[in-house]
């Protein structure tokens, strides 16, 4: 379902993605690790049309994102049909990035109704249904700010998969929690791991990581030092800076 290929990023003159090659394929869960600014938000967004890469390829569902290629060269393309790419990939980031404005049940159904046209009634029932299944069945009418951050972040999820996207892409969705809250956030994306949805995961639970993720990719300085099953990874005692990077978390 996504493939990259060789991705180049810079920023001005630093070069923050320097060839990033891996596919996920369908139903498939992908961690990403690494220490910070080795460019793993960088890449998550570059999927998902938020940042522009330079140079490589990177595809999802076999679209070439942010990019039509004539002649061998990358030309971009109009906001239009970059607006269609992100239709399709749900992302859920550190801060909760909800409407302040709106309860939570609006929340959900702002894109379906916005972006997808759907009608009012399916949208609310949907909605509905999957603030149940996030375990906010009883929050429908509240205002974000009346919750709290575990409940937020399940209503930024909720908001994400209601758009019923191909791909979800999390970058760091517990950081911002703390202990008791992160562990019901990611009870809930480890139940949408099990619904067979494809994710890409950026975080720091390594345990979590070890768990949910079908491969666990370590990205280091813009590159891929190494991506393998959590069983294989976790055995790369040979793998200096893999060992060095686990050593510093805990
Ligand atoms: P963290 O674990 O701290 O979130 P990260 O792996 O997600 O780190 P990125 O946020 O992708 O790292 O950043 C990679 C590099 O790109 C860093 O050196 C960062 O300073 C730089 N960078 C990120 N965003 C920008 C930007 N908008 N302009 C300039 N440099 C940037
Ligand atoms: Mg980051």
């Amino acid at each position: 379902l996504v493939l990259a290929d060789g991705v180049r990023k810079w920023f001005g003159h630093l070069e923050v993605l320097k060839g990033i090659s891996l596919s996920v394929s369908h139903g498939e869960v992908l961690s990403i690790v690494g220490r910070s600014g080795s460019g793993k938000s960088t890449f998550l967004r570059c999927i998902n049309n938020l940042e522009t890469y330079q140079d490589g390829r990177l595809y999802v569902a076999e679209n070439l994102i942010g990019y039509r290629e004539v002649n061998g060269k990358l030309r971009a393309l109009p906001t239009r049909a970059i607006v269609q790419q992100r239709r399709h990939i749900g992302m859920v980031f550190q801060q909760f990035n909800l409407f302040w404005h709106m309860t939570v049940l609006e929340n959900v159904i702002e894109g379906p109704i916005r972006v997808l046209n759907e009608p009012r009634e399916t949208a609310v029932e949907r909605g509905r249904e999957l603030l149940i299944k996030v375990g906010l069945g009883d929050k429908f009418d509240s205002y974000p700010m009346k919750l709290s951050g575990g409940q937020q972040q399940r209503a930024a999820i909720a908001r994400a998969l209601a758009m019923q996207p191909k791909l979800m892409l999390f970058d760091e969705p517990t950081s911002a929690l703390d202990p008791e809250t992160t562990g019901e956030v990611l009870a809930v994306i480890a139940d949408l791991a099990q619904s067979g949805m494809t994710m890409v995961i950026v975080t720091h639970e390594m345990s979590f990581a070890q768990r949910v993720s079908d491969r666990i990719a370590f990205m280091e300085e813009g590159l891929v030092n190494t991506i393998a099953t959590p069983d294989a990874f976790f055995g790369q005692s040979d793998n200096k800076s893999l060992q060095r990077f686990l050593a510093t978390i805990h």
